[in-house]
């Protein structure tokens, strides 16, 4: 296995200053336990493909920070939206670290692998996730068809063939096609794979002439399950093949279900006569939930969560009202705004009220960064510390000056979800170092010294939520 990446790609993506800015999101510790050991193995389109060296470390990141360590991500790259995990037992991570694991498997990842390369990564990318299932998927309006569409397929093989799910992000569509997978892989042959990845296969086997193989492969799977097929593209020899695939398996009477964020007529670069087939069955879409549908999976989800934490979690019913009348856009951000809540009542063993709530979702609120910009930023902490923009973004080192810089430089980190570069570039073109330095500096002051400790918040309050009279 390749070690280094590409020069294109490291062009495209530095690591290197993501990982400085998960240092600072979210902070050491978390850091050098757990993000440390992530190691960036491929950038596709939309997506990177990380390994990290035990599965319970992927577990604990995806579950605790991959909402944010995308966040951090697509800051640096805006096309990036969702990580797939490949677990490594011989990354580097591990023997630094002492973690017990078997030490390389002499077969697990030679390059010219073939049909066993398929199935390994099936199993290692696309593991079903037995969370996610038709008892804990929660019906409402906007949803009951996807949900009764993807029950029949469970108990009636081919009544719709293909179904076609879509909608926006974080609506269930993968809850869905997890959920059929769940349900029928123990008496049917099962292949769970994202567009993106089964196209990746595709164009391997073609070009190492394991087409056959490729093909045998697939026509033993009874049911095949396609998630985002939005970001299957390719040549016109690669959708040709494809094409022949696909009807190959609707002929033997395998079972199709696809995902997509958009209805086959909208879907780009894919040939007429593909999205024809794709929408020969059952097309369904997944509206946004309304306000009843958010309040019953909150309710769900929360004694989901005081289960598995063997004990009741109470979240005051002004908070919950809070998250489902603020967070409408979708169920995945629902769903990511209690586990901060959960986390925060752990970490500090109270619940957190309205005002703390605020802070913790901020940047889940429409309040955030439609209204927080950089240069809104400089003006607040200039007019606060009473200097003026020029003396901010000039090169004088004097020390009136430099603490309010580091200050508008911290929150900006703090605050907005622009990149290190991104920040340093508003601050008459400093180098991302700088950065990093200024975020630093305030992190400690703000632990040793109270008095600015409460400047800075009252200057977050007045950023955030524009409250004159607070300063
Ligand atoms: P999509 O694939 O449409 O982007 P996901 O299936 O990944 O969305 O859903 C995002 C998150 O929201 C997941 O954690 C999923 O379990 C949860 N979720 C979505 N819809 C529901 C629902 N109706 N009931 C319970 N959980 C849901
Ligand atoms: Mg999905």
């Amino acid at each position: 296995m390749k070690n280094s990446l590409n020069q294109k790609t490291s062009e495209i993506l530095n690591w290197e200053l993501i990982q400085e800015d998960f240092k600072i999101k979210f902070g050491n510790d978390v850091f050098e336990s757990w993000l440390k050991k992530m190691e960036l193995k491929e950038i596709n389109t939309d997506n990177l493909l990380i390994s990290v060296p035990t599965r319970f470390i992927r577990d604990w990141i995806t579950s605790r920070y991959l909402d944010n360590v995308i966040q951090v991500i697509k800051s640096h790259n805006k096309n990036i939206n969702r990580i797939e995990f490949k677990i490594n037992p011989s990354s580097k991570a591990i023997y630094s670290n002492g973690d017990i694991a078997n030490k390389n498997n002499p077969n697990s990842s030679t390059e010219d692998a073939n049909i066993t390369f398929i199935k390994d990564s099936f199993i290692q990318y696309n593991r079903i996730d037995p969370n996610r299932n038709f008892q804990n998927f929660v019906i409402g309006p906007s949803n009951s068809l996807a949900y009764e569409a993807s029950k029949k397929i469970t108990e009636n093989t081919s009544s719709y063939n293909p179904l076609y799910l879509y909608s926006g992000v974080g609506m269930g569509k993968t809850h869905l096609l997890n959920a059929i997978g769940l349900k029928l892989k123990n008496n049917k042959k099962v292949l769970f794979i994202s567009a993106e990845r089964f196209m990746y296969h595709f164009v391997k086997s073609i070009k190492s002439n394991e087409m056959i193989k490729f093909k045998d492969y697939f026509r033993n799977t009874d049911v095949l399950l396609i998630d985002d097929i939005q970001f299957m593209n390719g040549k016109e020899a690669l959708q040709e093949e494809f094409f022949h695939t696909f009807s190959a398996l609707l002929e033997k009477g395998s079972q199709i279900v696809l995902t997509a964020d958009r209805p086959p007529n909208k879907l780009s670069r894919i040939q007429e006569r593909i999205k024809s087939r794709f929408s020969g069955g059952l097309v369904v879409d997944i509206q946004n939930p309304d306000l009843n549908l958010r309040s019953e999976i909150l309710k769900n989800k929360l004694s989901e969560l005081s289960v598995l934490n063997g004990k009741s979690i109470d979240i005051t019913k002004d908070v919950q009202n809070f998250i489902c009348s603020e967070i409408k856009s979708s169920v995945r951000e629902l769903v990511g705004a209690l586990n901060r809540i959960v986390s925060f009542t752990r970490i500090y063993n109270k619940t957190p009220n309205l005002s703390e709530t605020r802070i913790i979702l901020k940047d889940l609120l429409n309040i955030s960064e439609k209204n927080v910009t950089i240069d809104n930023i400089q003006t607040i902490v200039c007019k606060y510390f009473k200097i003026s923009k020029n003396e901010m973004l000039s090169s004088r080192r004097s020390r009136y000056l430099v603490r309010p810089r580091q200050t508008a430089i911290y929150l900006a980190k703090m605050l907005t979800s622009k990149s290190l570069p991104e920040i340093g570039r508003c601050f008459s073109n400093r180098d991302h170092t700088t950065v990093i330095h200024s975020v630093k500096t305030i992190e400690k002051l703000r632990k040793e010294d109270n008095e600015l400790n409460l400047k800075i918040d009252t200057l977050k309050n007045k950023i955030l939520y524009n409250k004159e009279d607070e300063i």
